[in-house]
């Protein structure tokens, strides 16, 4: 059983949002293309409390994109985004919901981000997928969305870590791409195993 796990389509990620990726909404056509070709589709919605310990606002003195060490470790700061109930966090209004069986929403708690799809940046903390994708007997997963340096990528990674069979597909991809954070990926997620797939290449 194949699954298609679709990161964070949501429209502060996407041109005009908070946070917005270059040519991030250019991942919803090839998305829903794909979507038919899977017997399990999920989203994940990142959905943070206002206040939230990513946001540079939260951190006096502290810019947008600083790096500082929370108790889990070196934390990116970002921009107020994907606040619960806005705008900014729901999806791209062109995005398949239909199809998708379910949602996985991370960030939640006020003090730890979570980039990935499996667990909280905490590194402990489950968010059920793996559990979800397990019971409906899905081996192979393929990845798409937003951003393919961060989110896509440490939900790419903890797959393979957790035993799947892992595919990104990179034109249904797009990346933030702060100092080289984009090719550290890519090497990363090549070593781990993961097939870089081009569709259009
Ligand atoms: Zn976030």
């Amino acid at each position: 059983m194949k699954a298609l796990i679709v990161i964070d389509v949501q429209n502060d990620f996407c041109p005009g949002g908070a946070l917005a990726v270059n040519d991030g909404d250019a991942v919803v056509k090839p998305i829903n293309a794909m979507m038919p070709e899977f017997e399990l589709v999920v989203l994940t919605q990142d959905w943070h409390p206002s206040g939230h310990g990513s946001f540079a606002s939260s951190h006096p003195g502290q810019n947008a994109f600083a790096v500082i060490d929370m108790p889990y470790g070196p934390q990116v700061l970002w921009p107020d985004h994907c606040i619960q109930d806005s705008e900014g966090a729901a999806f791209h209004a062109d995005l398949n919901v239909t199809m998708p069986a379910a949602v996985i929403r991370k960030g939640m708690r006020p003090q730890v981000d979570s980039y990935s799809a499996f667990f909280e940046n905490d590194r402990k903390t489950a968010t059920g997928l793996s559990g979800l994708l397990r019971d409906r007997g899905c081996r192979h997963l393929t990845f798409a969305g937003l951003a393919t340096d961060y989110c896509v990528a440490w939900s790419a990674l903890d797959a393979v870590r957790l035993g799947f069979d892992v595919t990104v597909e990179l034109d249904a991809c797009r990346a933030i791409d702060l100092e080289g954070s984009l090719a550290a990926a890519l090497s990363e997620m090549q070593q781990a195993g993961i097939s870089l797939n081009e569709r259009q290449a």
